[in-house]
């Protein structure tokens, strides 16, 4: 299993930075931040499917997928939440949750990745990562989820 989500190499450090780990997930934060506060909740265990997750699983992880959902949304004060599941290439079960704003970028139809991305300075990612987790902190407080900070700077 040729899998960046499970050995967490190189290929998948391109691309995201590891924020939290909670019971079922791990939450990075994704790198091309054109949409900022973007994230990717991923599936502790490998799964390729949906209906490949057991109940438990599938009702822990998407509970845990709200809670960063709502995290990003207070964060980037975002009008929509856009959570997409695509997997074609990389497999493994993982959420993306994006923000957006009403006549912002992509406002009205899919996120896409085919445009330029806007790539940040190692300190804005963790100024980012860190309000992130503040706002994911007190959302998981409040729902009794167990949360455990992966951010270095924070
Ligand atoms: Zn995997």
């Amino acid at each position: 299993m040729d899998c960046f989500y499970c050995s967490k190499d190189e290929r998948q450090a391109a691309l995201m930075l590891p924020l939290a780990a909670l019971r079922w997930s791990e939450v990075y934060l994704f790198r091309d931040q054109k949409h900022r506060g973007r994230c990717v909740v991923a599936l502790k265990e490998h799964r390729d499917e949906i209906w490949q997750l057991s109940e438990e699983q599938r009702a822990g992880f998407f509970e845990e997928v709200s809670a960063v959902a709502e995290a990003v949304s207070r964060y980037a004060q975002a009008d929509k939440i856009n959570c997409a599941i695509y997997g074609d290439l990389v497999s493994h079960f993982h959420v993306h949750v994006v923000p957006k704003r009403r006549g912002e970028l992509q406002w009205g139809g899919p996120f896409t990745d085919d445009i330029e991305k806007k790539l940040l300075t190692e300190a804005e990612y963790a100024a980012i990562g860190k309000a992130l987790l503040a706002e994911l902190d007190g959302i998981c407080r409040s729902k009794a989820i167990p949360l455990l900070p992966l951010a270095g700077e924070g």
